[in-house]
């Protein structure tokens, strides 16, 4: 029976841990905490380990892991940028990542638009206090903007087919493109992307070519007033440069589930904690700037199949060498 150490479980996990694990025929020890050479020990006679998108996993990671022969990792994430995958291949430790419909990504990255073309942060603020006013609160509607969307793939693509219904123009820039996303929206190149849109939305995974693709440079190319949203990864950002653009006003607001240097901040209860993290807390108190705890994935169909597709997923690797979110 192929033996798996999950590190990073949270509280809503544990149930279908244990509930699918029997349906796998695997065996499952579960530790809240995240994958460290301090931790590594916990997986003692274990085959192979999962994580979420907390855990560092570099070569000396996957060194450890491979002095006790752990064969196989898993993280219950979409995104794999924490994954070290050259030296993974070349110590021969394979590597898959989990699956989940990308409806819930995409409808929380709608949610964001209209919260921030529709003022709605400020407007919370007042209505706390009995401030009823609507000074600086009027917005704009989606069918008089062009939106682009970068990276086409599944999460972007759902997004498409949502804005469709909102009639806006739509442009998108992608690696690769679909025809289904071609008859609803116009592929263009990035700079023409740029100028046009009146608010844009990232959807590539964190890679050398996406790293800061959003910096002082590229902001300066976008209309004036420009909104920008973040369901991705926050490193496709350049902090410092959207501390200038929202000072300046050249940006129009920006809605992030994810922020660049967000690791060891989320998902965490800070209360009594005194943050070295000054542009994100400078940021986030702009009444344009809506920041959530990148909580976009959270549904409780994704977090099942989260867990669903780890477990089948180190199983298929353990019986036949390869699976479906098979990345190295
Ligand atoms: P995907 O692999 O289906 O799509 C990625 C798309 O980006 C592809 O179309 C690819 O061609 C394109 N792309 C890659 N590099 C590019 C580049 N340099 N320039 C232009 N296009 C490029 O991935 P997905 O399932 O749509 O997820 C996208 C990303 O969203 C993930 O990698 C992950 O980092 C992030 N994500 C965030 C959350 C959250 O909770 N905030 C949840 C899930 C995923």
């Amino acid at each position: 029976m192929l033996k798996i150490c999950a590190y990073e479980v949270r509280q809503d996990e544990r149930e279908y841990f244990s509930r699918l694990s029997r349906d796998y025929q695997c065996e499952t020890v579960l530790y809240k905490e995240q994958l460290t050479p301090d931790t590594i020990a916990f997986a003692k006679g274990a085959d192979a380990v999962t994580i979420l998108g907390q855990s560092r996993i570099d070569r000396t990671m996957l060194a450890l892991m491979k002095q006790r022969q752990i064969r196989f990792l898993n993280t219950r994430t979409v995104g794999y940028d924490h994954i070290d995958l050259n030296s993974a291949r070349d110590l021969g430790i394979r590597v898959c990542h989990s699956g989940y419909a990308p409806n819930g990504v995409a409808d929380y990255t709608v949610m964001l638009m209209l919260l921030v073309l529709r003022h709605y942060k400020p407007a919370l603020w007042r209505g706390e206090v009995y401030d009823y006013s609507l000074k600086g609160l009027m917005g704009r509607e989606m069918k008089d903007l062009t939106i682009g969307i970068i990276g086409t793939g599944k999460i972007g693509t759902c997004v498409i087919k949502n804005l469709s219904g909102f009639g806006c123009r739509i442009l998108a820039y992608s690696r690769t493109h679909k025809e289904e996303v071609e008859k609803v929206c116009e592929y263009v190149d990035l700079d023409t992307l740029y100028k046009e849109c009146d608010l844009i939305s990232l959807h590539t995974p964190l890679s050398d070519s996406t790293y800061h693709m959003i910096n002082q440079e590229t902001i300066r190319k976008m209309k004036d007033q420009v909104i920008l949203i973040n369901c991705a990864r926050g490193e496709l950002m350049d902090l410092e440069a959207l501390v200038d653009g929202i000072e300046s006003g050249k940006l129009g607001g920006l809605g992030l589930d994810t922020v660049e240097g967000e690791q060891g901040l989320v998902h965490v209860d800070h209360r009594t904690d005194i943050l070295k993290l000054r542009h994100i807390a400078y940021l986030r108190q702009f009444p344009n700037v809506v920041m959530t705890q990148h909580m976009a994935f959270y549904t409780d169909a994704a977090v099942r199949s989260m867990v669903e597709t780890a477990l089948s997923g180190l199983t298929q690797l353990s019986d036949s060498g390869c699976c479906p979110y098979m990345i190295s």
